[in-house]
């Protein structure tokens, strides 16, 4: 699943190696992960135009194609991006391919159909579901500790609930939110309420800190845009290791609709989170 880091990547490595490109062929797939907006044959409506700039908004991609037909993707879980020469083999699960004038070819594969392509004008991006929605985004310049604190401030769910909704935060996916709570030793079942200004401020810390290191880490291999890079996390898809910091071993629990990863002694719980013995009897 491409989170932030991993899309941060792709849109770099795009807009080095695929903007100023124009479109000489379009290949649709599965129409199920199409969604047009425009009331104009879908082809037609790419051929011969540039791509003219790529930047991620939230978990979303946006790809200008000239000045007024934008392609917004939603990747969801499974959507990935490919660039590839002119001699690669179509894939399976091939959702759009794009063949640009330089003979790369730009796909969007998703093999579980769970990702949507939006053809639309920008004038109708507000159409996009969830991306007209999408909170604050934590990469940008806006997001400063004031701006945390509101978008915190009353919220009554989990910590690692409020840190994956994206109408608050966008975008933080399961794999960051555990190394974020990880990195500011917040069990991922504290109630926000709970947090302190100091752990308000931790956990605001660590959002940016964990984001900008994967980013890093990620750019500093180099490795192709569908690849994804997950090996240097601390805690996700490592239940059952031990933890890095203290070699306790790393458990994984149920939060909301989702697993969580974490440490338990890194990450103690709150007061509030202790079975209270009193109550539960002899
Ligand atoms: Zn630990």
């Amino acid at each position: 699943m491409p989170e932030l880091p991993d899309l941060e990547y792709v849109a770099g490595a795009l807009r080095e190696h695929a903007v100023g490109r124009s479109i000489a062929a379009v290949t649709l797939g599965d129409p199920t992960v199409l969604r047009v907006l425009i009331e104009a044959p879908l082809p037609a409506l790419l051929l011969g135009r540039p791509i003219a700039s790529v930047e991620r908004r939230g978990h979303f991609l946006r790809f200008a194609i000239g000045v007024d037909v934008v392609l917004v993707v939603n990747a969801m879980l499974v959507g990935r991006f490919f660039l590839e020469s002119g001699k690669a083999k179509r894939r399976a699960g091939t959702a759009l391919l794009l063949e640009l004038d330089d003979r790369q070819r730009l796909s969007y594969v998703d093999d579980r159909r769970m990702g949507k392509v939006y053809v639309a004008r920008p004038a109708d991006e507000a159409r996009i579901p969830a991306y007209r929605e999408l909170g604050i985004d934590v990469m940008s310049a806006a997001f400063s500790r004031e701006a945390f604190d509101r978008a915190i401030a009353r919220r009554r769910d989990q910590v690692r609930q409020f840190l994956l909704d994206k109408t608050a935060l966008a975008s933080i996916g399961n794999a960051y939110a555990d190394e974020i709570l990880f990195a500011a030793r917040l069990h991922p079942k504290t109630f926000c309420g709970k947090l302190g200004d100091e752990d308000r401020g931790r956990l605001y810390q660590a959002i940016r800190s964990v984001l900008a290191e994967a980013c890093a880490e990620i750019a500093r291999r180099r490795g192709p845009i569908d690849e994804k890079v997950r090996d240097f996390l601390a805690v996700r898809g490592r239940a059952g290791e031990p933890c890095r910091r203290c070699s306790t071993v790393l458990r994984q629990v149920r939060v909301g609709a989702g697993d969580a990863c974490f440490c338990p002694s890194c990450q103690p719980p709150t007061r509030a989170l202790f079975i209270d013995w009193r109550k539960v009897g002899r």
